[in-house]
C-alpha cells in the first residue's frame, strides 16, 4: 500500500533544529501519513516521536542514521528497529561517547588554528548528540568563519580535520548488522554523496545487498533527475526496496530543505 510520507528527518536529538515532537507536528500539518525519525548515530528521540505521533495520527518509524568508516560521507539509515536492549541502543550509548571524545579533539584542533571554542558552548548549542554542524554554528557566532561552507570548507571537512580529528566509526557490514540484529530494515541514503562514479557504485552497492541491505534513497531533494533514476535501476537489479526522504533538519539549518510528501509503497516496513 502506497502512503504519503518522509522517510529521512532529524531532531534536536542530534543536528536538527526541532523537537522530535515539534518535528512530528510539522509532519502532521503536511499530511504526511509516515514519518521517520533518522536522527545521526542517536535513538534518543524517537519515544518522544512515537508519543506525540499516537496523540496526532501519524505513524512514526524508528529510525537512525548511521556514518559507516569507508567514505567520508558514507550513511546508512536503519528503519523499524526495537530499542530496547538491542544492539542499536548499546551501540548508541559506544557512539554518543566517541562523539563526545571527537569533539574535545575538536576543540583542541580548531585551537591549533587560533580560534577559542568552549566545548560546554558547543554542547549547549547542540542539546543532544554533538555533530559538526554545531560546532560551524559556534564558530560562526565568534566571528571566526563568515559562513557555515567556510567553516566545513576550511576546518571540519579537509583532509587534515579526517587525518587529526575523525571518529573511529563502524564499518559498513557492522552498521548493516547492528540494525538487523535489532529487527530493523536498513538503506543506503544519499548515494550520490560517497562520491564514486556509478559503476563503482553498482559494485558497491552488491556488495551491500550481500551484507543484507534491504533498500536504497531514491528520492531526495538533491538527487538529479539522472541519479535519481540510476538509484531505481540499482533497486531493481538487486532486488532492493525504494526509500526517500527530505534529510529535513529544520529552516535554520538547512534552510531550502522542506519535509517531504512522497508517496511510497511502505508494506514492506509497516
Ligand atoms: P557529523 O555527523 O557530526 O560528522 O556531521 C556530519 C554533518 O555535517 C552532515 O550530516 C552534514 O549535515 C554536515 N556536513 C558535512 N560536510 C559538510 C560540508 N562540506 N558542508 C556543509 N555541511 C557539511
Ligand atoms: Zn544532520
Ligand atoms: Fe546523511
Ligand atoms: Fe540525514
Amino acid at each position: 500500500m502506497n502512503y504519503l510520507a518522509d522517510l529521512h528527518t532529524h531532531s534536536t536529538a542530534s543536528d536538527g533544529q526541532h523537537t522530535p515532537s515539534k518535528l512530528v507536528q510539522l509532519a502532521h500539518d503536511r499530511g504526511l501519513e509516515v514519518l521517520a525519525l533518522t536522527d545521526h548515530d542517536t535513538v534518543a528521540g524517537i519515544e518522544e516521536a512515537v508519543e506525540e505521533g499516537k496523540n496526532l495520527g501519524v505513524k512514526v518509524v524508528p529510525g537512525i542514521e548511521l556514518s559507516a568508516r569507508e567514505y567520508h560521507i558514507f550513511h546508512i539509515l536503519g528503519y523499524g528497529f526495537s530499542i530496547d536492549g538491542t544492539p542499536i541502543s548499546k551501540m548508541c550509548v559506544d557512539l554518543a561517547t566517541g562523539r563526545w571524545e571527537r569533539a574535545q579533539r575538536i576543540v583542541a584542533y580548531l585551537a591549533e588554528k587560533g580560534m577559542n571554542i568552549d566545548l560546554q558552548e558547543v554542547a549547549e548549542t547542540a542539546g543532544g548528540v554533538i555533530g559538526r554542524p554545531h560546532f560551524a554554528q559556534v564558530m560562526l557566532r565568534h566571528g571566526y568563519v563568515g559562513n557555515d561552507r567556510e567553516a566545513f570548507n576550511l576546518y571540519l571537512d579537509t583532509d587534515e580535520y579526517y587525518e587529526q580529528v575523525e571518529l573511529k566509526r563502524l564499518s559498513v557490514r557492522e552498521c548493516i548488522d547492528i540494525i538487523k540484529d535489532s529487527g530493523g530494515k536498513a538503506s543506503l541514503a544519499h548515494p550520490y554523496q560517497i562520491g564514486i562514479d556509478n559503476e563503482a557504485l553498482d559494485t558497491l552497492v552488491r556488495e551491500l545487498k550481500g551484507y543484507g541491505l534491504d533498500a536504497i534513497e531514491c528520492y531526495y531533494p538533491r538527487f538529479t533527475v539522472e541519479q535519481a533514476a540510476f538509484y531505481r535501476r540499482l533497486a531493481e537489479k538487486y532486488g532492493l526496496y525504494v526509500t526517500g526522504g527530505s534529510d529535513f533538519h529544520g529552516e535554520k539549518v538547512k534552510p531550502d530543505i522542506e519535509l517531504a510528501t512522497l508517496q511510497m509503497d511502505l508494506d514492506w516496513l509497516l
